[in-house]
Formats: structure tokens, sequence, C-alpha cells
């Protein structure tokens, strides 16, 4: 599985060249989540899928384009005439099951569990909690790619008058959500914290790392992995 980071700036003004784009993982150069740019839909993806509609994860929110000749995917409807995901969907050799979690209390949120071949990759989107009954059915993952507005521990989590949590999850927090599952991590959608001094951010992530036991990649726009 190739997985290629398209951008890894969250919902702030863009400082560092970097970490210049909105969301977007591109998935064996043809499956895509999230759509934080216009210019990803250069990439002629014909699957897209959106974690949620906040407009640094689905550029349309704030700009509506056409989206004809493409397949989005998203959890809940918007003026464009999107498909619910609710259940798996195979695109090719590629397996993407949408999974429900809790970030806003305006939108409707899900991670995607990809998988290809023996291959199992965790997209998050942003996420301040996963309930146990669907982490538990999560299995061995080959990484989580993940968020990182926030570095400190409790990350920025409120709740709602039904009191059902909402905002992003630290990234201590994070990893302690799914350590049990995989020990490689892959960072993007950076907040504020990391740009105030890049050099010493990586530390304070390389530092968390050995903490936890665990691999944390700092990913930048336009990094590539193979899986
Ligand atoms: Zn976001
Ligand atoms: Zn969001």
């Amino acid at each position: 599985m190739k997985i290629e980071i398209l951008g890894t700036r969250g919902e702030i003004p863009a400082s560092a060249p970097r970490y210049r784009n909105h969301s977007g993982v591109l998935v064996d150069g043809k499956i895509l989540f999230d759509l934080g740019e216009a210019k990803f839909l250069r990439r002629k993806s014909k699957n897209i899928f959106i974690t949620h509609l906040h407009p640094d994860h689905a550029v349309f929110v704030r700009n509506p384009m056409a989206l004809s000749d493409v397949h989005v995917y998203a959890p809940e409807q918007s003026r464009s005439p999107f498909i619910t995901i609710a259940k798996p969907v195979t695109i090719g050799a590629c397996r993407v099951r949408p999974i429900p979690t809790h970030h806003s209390s305006k939108v409707k949120s899900c991670a995607y569990l990809i998988e290809s071949g023996q291959k199992r990759v965790l997209y998050t989107g942003d996420i301040v909690w996963m309930d146990k009954k669907y982490r538990s059915r999560l299995g061995r993952l080959d990484c989580v790619v993940t968020e990182a507005s926030y570095v400190r521990e409790g990350g920025l989590v409120r709740r709602d008058k039904t009191g059902r949590l909402y905002g992003h999850a630290g990234i201590p927090n994070i990893i302690r959500m799914f350590e049990s599952h995989t020990n490689k991590f892959i960072l993007t959608h950076f907040g504020s914290w990391f740009f105030k001094d890049v050099k010493g951010s990586h530390k304070r992530i390389a530092a968390l790392g050995e903490k936890y036991g665990v691999k944390l990649i700092v990913a930048h726009d336009g990094m590539t992995f193979t899986m």
C-alpha cells in the first residue's frame, strides 16, 4: 500500500513551506481521503472519502464546486449529492470501512480503516474519541495516520449540552487510544503549537515517541510511505 500525505496543516494560517496544504491522504495513487484543497482533484481520484464536513477536510463546504465524475463518500449529506457512507466500500484491491468517531458537536465524523492485501491502515481525520466497541474490532494495524492539532495531554476537549465530547484529543491521548493496535503513527494536521518552533516540535514529538515506545512520524506535504 502506498500512502501519500498531500496536506498536513490544520485549520490555521499557513506559516511553514512544507506544511501548507490542508488535509488529504492519497492511497495507491487513486483513493483520496479528505479534500482539504481543491487542487487535490488534479490527482484524478474517482473515489473521495471525507472524514467530516469541516472546510479543512472538505474544501467544498467553504467554496462550492462541481464534483461530477467523482464518488464522494461522507458520514452525512451536504448540499452536493454525496454518498452517505455506513458500510465498507471495495475499490479494486482496497476495502474502505467507515468507523464512527467523536469530534464535533455540529457535524458527523468517521475514521476510515483501509485494507489492501495484508496491509491495514487507519486514518482518523480529526478525533477526540473513538468508542471502545469500535476500537475492540480494529485488530492489528500497520499504522495509524492521525491528527496533531494538540501536543498537550488532553488536547482540547469540550462537552455539549447532552454530555457528548467534542474537540481534539492530544497526541498522548491518541497514542493511548490506539497503542494496543499499532506501534506506528503518522502525524499530520498540525496545530499552531507545531509552527511556533518547528525544530523544537520535532524534538517534542520524538520525546513522546520514546516515552510511549511507539514510532511517531512527522509528515509533511507530499511525504510518501510504502507499507
Ligand atoms: Zn481539521
Ligand atoms: Zn474538524
